[in-house]
């Protein structure tokens, strides 16, 4: 992790903002400036995006965490999927069916919740009414160090012993 977060994410980072740097864009929180590459500026988009998704998906980890989430999320969860369990797997296939580098998503929309994945840098934000609760970075060199190819272990140990459901809990309160 400490790879991915000081190699991987840090060159998104630094390339978006020389890419920025003297445009109209410059200073600009990171979710308008994908939202304004999107679909004009690939390569743009591309580290923006990329800044976004991985910040996020920290934002998603905590030590000790994973489990089940409780309160209004667990409800919800359990509404859309039947029980935990159900959505825990089709989260964990959306991970494993991404082909190539992507994403898993839990996310909401006005509908309910979801479960998505995104492939190479592509995010729910530019998908009207799509707002991300959780994210999983499928990308190989977020798994292969630790775990090789094997990718069903490393989603397994993400849901199971990493993921911040109080951070996911809050998302959803944000969306509403
Ligand atoms: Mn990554």
């Amino acid at each position: 992790m400490k790879i991915h977060h000081d190699k991987h994410h840090a060159k998104y980072v630094t390339v978006t903002n020389t890419m920025i740097a003297g445009t109209e864009l410059e200073g600009k929180d990171v979710v308008t400036i994908l939202r304004k590459a999107y679909g004009t500026n690939q390569a743009l988009f591309n580290n923006a995006a990329q800044s976004y998704n991985h910040a996020f998906y920290w934002d998603c980890m905590k030590p000790n965490g994973g489990g089940k989430p409780t309160g209004k999320l667990l409800e919800m969860i359990t509404k859309t999927w039947g029980d935990y369990d159900k959505f825990r797997a089709e989260f964990i296939n959306a991970g494993m069916t991404a082909f190539g580098s992507g994403w898993a998503w839990l996310v909401w929309t006005p509908a309910g919740l979801k479960i998505t994945k995104t492939i190479g840098a592509d995010c729910p934000l530019t998908n009207a009414g799509e707002v991300p609760l959780l994210t999983m970075d499928v990308w190989e060199h977020a798994y292969y160090l630790n775990y090789q190819n094997m990718r069903n272990t490393y989603a397994e140990t993400f849901i199971d012993k990493l993921v911040n459901w109080d951070f996911v809990a809050k998302q959803l309160e944000n969306a509403k």
